[in-house]
């Protein structure tokens, strides 16, 4: 093995403080805590960098000083406490800092990074909810109203915020021109228990002289339709309203409020519906020109009138907004055998169109959005009651742009009808919409199909974070299921940086828990009117996800703020399991979606969903134990880890007999009982893992697990020492399998393994989705596994490197954003010899385990390693197959069982199915339970020459 290197010598380290973050964000405006906790990152080329000290220093915006820490011993750089006099409502400051290492380097003061508080008290409100002074029919959609006030504004304007927020979507105008970049503000929350609001920096919009400010609102989350079956309207509210609160603040000291209240005028706009779920319909000619400028003749204009609500509910945003990150061009515009105009963007995403159209005044076209086409025309049934159709009646007099603004859709074809002339490719861009989080993770390999899926897992992602983690964004639901973001979060925090994103949902998740007395609901925000039975695997959303974000993050105070839901859920499961401890009642969605469900009953899963359960009480109380123990409440950690090792004892004996096999003989049971440690028994946990592998084995590689399993497989092979299987599972292709659907040309990852079945057909379930990220989830072990990057300590201060080549991949490569910087793990096999390179980031150590290297791991500090030596793959040669050979071993030869199915395929469409290890018979005997078997055994006989028959 040749020595590490560390590649870059020579030149004198440099060292520099990168990268200062408050909480979450970067330079935040209008953040809401007083004693935001500080991060920062250090760029250094110097080997095995530890931080010795920080100091710290806060000055005013003009830069008058506001604290200094002086030099502070301590290696901490992430999440470090707020170390001044809390920031007071609106307060700006700027912040340096520099570190000293270990080594003795000095860096230089980082460049200066900005916060400003927003309105941290409810009394800072004094703008009230204003809502427009007519009646409405709200058991439909209505025309998205217009209000507007017009202000003078002085000379000596030093500064100016605009703090707003809506029941509704808004968008808001100053001078005519819309303001920031966001859209689907102000996000969707528990509205019930939290409202965002938005803080501008309008200093530059303003003018001298009259200014007019208008805001736009459209029914969105708030009013719309939400739910299943034609859902519910007005869940949260009949009225639309906005919350303004401009202030501007002169160069003399004064400052002057424009808040919205009675003086404001309203009309009906040119937006005639708008609809989440069913779109947005807009008539170009209702517009009224000018009407968020100054000067604008109010002739029609209406009154508005207050909306009681508790400014106490109102909060900051804790993550990025929702935003346009890509626009996509259509690959295709073609004629559908009906004669409809079909586009294909050629990628399944989530946002809306934007178009260009000259044509007569009054002409509509109409876009209808789908995943999907069936027998070459858009397949709109699996979207039930979205109707997901946008139209737009032109202005006319000349080219006009129009997209809607307060809707999104899934999908990649769109039928365009009512087209003036001609459409071509031009006329039409896909614009693609989701929470603007900063992307952290990047995995390839050298197989092209595991990198499509990986692809179609970040699409899945952005296409399901938009501000809620949703199930899927198409069809009449796009809810914040808890349980596909419990399986799903590993993966989501590696991808991106959903730190702020996660914490706001968790917030809400709190919030409507603490309303249903513990009580996790189905989904969060809770868009059903009563509390939702307990359910495994999804409420525990409540307790992973925050110990998920400590893991990937570091973030201890999310288990503080979050430490009360934790604990509420588990004691309400654990009250369901009683005295036994064990969970065997109530409604379950179990193992979710397990292939053999039939399409009609997704929960008719072969694992027992009681199995299920129990095994998440008992992971749950041991998270809720681990957490107490990170935050140092003793009494409460050995209350719950006692609790655990009582549901671990009670699931042994119940489900796992002394030879461990499970009552539940399916991987998903075995899966649960390996991945979450709960046999004990050193001796049955190794039959399980053994008989967890055959059954894999018997099942021919192919995926025989849901929403539960299916996250734990590939980790749960790994820990029975069978990774050869787990690969075979991964690179499997036939249905049901994640390379499956990227042989059927997905683009994002579907609902069901067989959302689209072989013969291209649409599933015939009421309920598939073609962007659902659950079964994503692999992603994550992927990249700890295969890509071999994973934390070893909360927060990645210490990395764990230990890449595991299989499978036949002659590389991988993984890369995560840190909170301490950039981390890599990249191997290569070629003539021979293995490559591995990693970078360690500064301050962060990392511990090492080489493929095909005997002995414990070893530690390295930060930097840059590269290590070369001989490898060979560890796979042995598959057995050689014969008539004789039993099923169990053929699968075991992937070229020859590949082969035989083909034969039994073309032999007896109906058999290859039966041809698994599980009843016991050799190839021969198989062959002969088939019509006109002589003929198909020659044939057996033929392509199993080079095999050894
Ligand atoms: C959703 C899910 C969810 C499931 C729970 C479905 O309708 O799309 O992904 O977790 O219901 O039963």
């Amino acid at each position: 093995m040749t020595q590490p290197n560390t590649a870059r010598a020579g030149a004198l380290p440099t060292l520099a403080v990168a990268q200062v973050r408050f909480e979450h964000l970067p330079d935040p405006l209008g953040i809401g805590v007083d004693r935001p906790r500080l991060s920062w990152m250090i760029s250094t080329t110097a080997k095995n960098w530890r931080q010795a000290a920080y100091e710290l220093q806060a000055a005013t915006a003009d830069e008058q000083p506001r604290g200094q820490t002086g030099r502070v011993e301590s290696a901490e750089s992430v999440l470090v406490p707020w170390p001044f006099a809390p920031l007071r409502s609106r307060e700006r400051l700027v912040m340096r800092v520099r570190v000293w290492g270990q080594d003795g380097s000095t860096s230089d003061w980082s460049r200066p990074a900005r916060v400003e508080a927003g309105l941290l008290q409810p009394a800072d409100w004094t703008a009230a909810f204003i809502t427009p002074d007519w009646d409405e029919d709200t058991s439909r959609a209505n025309p998205g109203p217009l209000l507007r006030r017009e202000f003078e504004v002085r000379a000596g304007v030093r500064q100016a915020r605009l703090y707003i927020s809506a029941l509704g979507l808004y968008e808001a105008q100053l001078n005519g021109a819309p303001l920031g970049d966001q859209v689907l503000a102000p996000g969707w929350t528990s509205y019930h228990h939290r409202l965002r609001y938005q803080t501008f920096d309008v200093t530059s919009a303003l003018r001298m002289g009259a200014n007019a400010l208008g805001v736009m609102l459209g029914d969105g989350w708030y009013r719309g339709r939400l739910g299943f079956g034609g859902g519910q309207r007005n869940i949260y509210g009949d009225r639309l309203a906005v919350l303004a609160q401009l202030e501007i603040e002169y160069d003399d000291g004064s400052t002057q409020r424009v808040v919205s209240e009675e003086a404001w005028r309203a009309t009906a706009g040119p937006i005639l519906a708008s609809d989440i779920y069913d779109g947005e319909t807009y008539d170009a000619r209702q517009e009224r020109p000018g009407w968020s400028s100054a000067n604008f003749i109010e002739d029609d204009w209406l009154g508005v009138r207050r909306v009681e609500r508790d400014p106490v509910t109102l909060v900051a945003p804790d993550g990025p907004p929702v935003r346009a990150t890509q626009l996509l061009t259509p690959v295709a515009i073609t004629r559908s055998p009906s004669g409809c105009t079909l586009v294909d963007f050629g990628q399944n995403l989530v946002g809306v169109l934007r178009l260009t159209v000259s044509g007569p005044a009054g002409q509509t076209i109409t876009l209808r959005h789908a995943e999907v086409l069936e027998n070459g025309e858009l397949c709109t049934r699996p979207l039930r009651h979205a109707k997901a159709t946008d139209r737009y009646s032109l202005r006319g007099g000349g080219p006009e742009t129009w997209a809607p603004r307060f809707t999104f859709h899934g999908f990649r074809y769109v039928e365009v009808d009512g087209w003036p002339g001609e459409l071509k490719t031009s006329d039409l861009s896909a614009v693609v919409l989701h929470s603007d989080l900063e992307r952290a993770g990047w995995f390839a390999c050298s197989d092209p199909l595991v990198n499509q899926l990986h692809q179609n897992i970040v699409w899945s992602m952005r296409g399901n974070f938009l501000d809620v983690p949703t199930d899927c964004p198409q069809r009449d639901e796009r809810l914040g299921w808890t349980g596909d973001i419990q399986v799903f979060s590993p993966t989501a925090a590696f991808l991106y940086d959903v730190a702020g994103f996660l914490s706001s949902w968790l917030r809400d998740l709190a919030a409507e828990q603490a309303a249903a007395g513990g009580r996790v609901p189905f989904f969060v925000p809770n868009v059903m009117p009563g509390p939702s039975a307990p359910a495994a695997a999804w409420g525990d959303a409540a307790v992973i996800v925050p110990w998920v974000l400590y893991q990937r993050y570091g973030d201890r105070g999310i288990l503080e703020t979050q430490f009360e839901s934790m604990r509420a859920w588990v004691d309400v499961i654990a009250g369901q399991a009683g005295e036994r401890h064990l969970w065997e009642s109530g409604l379950q969605f179990g193992d979710w979606l397990d292939p053999s469900a039939p399409p009609e009953s997704p929960a008719d899963a072969r694992t027992s969903p009681h199995i299920v359960a129990t095994a998440y009480l008992a992971r749950s109380a041991e998270l809720v134990g681990q957490a107490a123990q990170v935050l140092g409440r003793e009494a409460q950690a050995a209350r719950y880890l006692a609790l655990a090792a009582q549901v671990r004892a009670a699931f042994c004996q119940a489900y796992v007999t002394p030879h461990g096999r499970l009552m539940s003989d399916a991987p998903t049971a075995y899966a649960l009982a390996l991945g979450f440690d709960l046999i004990d028994n050193a001796g049955q946990r190794q039959l399980a893992g053994r008989r967890l592998a055959q059954l894999v084995r018997a099942g021919g590689y192919r995926i025989r697990t849901g929403f539960v399993g299916t996250p734990l497989m590939c980790d749960a092979l790994c820990r029975a020492g069978e990774i050869e299987a787990a690969y075979r599972l991964l690179l499997q292709r036939d249905c049901p399998s994640w390379l499956y659907p990227v042989t059927m040309g997905a683009t994002s990852i579907w609902e069901r393994w067989d959302s689209l079945l072989p013969d291209g057909s649409v599933n015939p379930g009421e309920m598939t989705s073609f962007n659902h990220y659950a079964l994503g989830a692999v992603a994550d072990w992927l990249q700890r596994v295969v890509g071999g990057l994973a934390p070893a300590a909360p927060g990645y201060r210490k990395l764990l490197i230990e890449p595991r080549p299989g499978g036949g991949l002659t590389s991988a490569a993984a890369r995560h954003q840190t909170p301490y910087g950039l981390a890599a793990c990249a191997w290569r096999i070629a003539a021979g010899t293995i490559t591995v390179e990693i970078d360690v980031p500064a301050n962060t150590s990392a511990s090492v385990r080489l493929p095909g290297q005997a002995g414990e791991a070893f530690e390295v500090g930060a930097g840059h390693y590269q290590w070369s030596y001989p490898y060979a793959h560890a796979r042995a040669d598959p057995p050689a197959v014969t008539l004789d050979t039993s099923l169990d071993d053929l699968i075991d030869n992937a070229g020859a069982y590949q082969r035989v199915m083909a034969v039994f395929a073309a032999h007896n469409p109906e058999f290859p199915s039966r041809l698994n290890g599980e009843n016991g018979l050799s190839l021969r005997q198989a062959a002969e339970l088939n019509p006109r078997a002589e003929e198909l055994l020659a044939r057996l006989q033929t392509v199993l020459k080079g095999d050894g028959a």
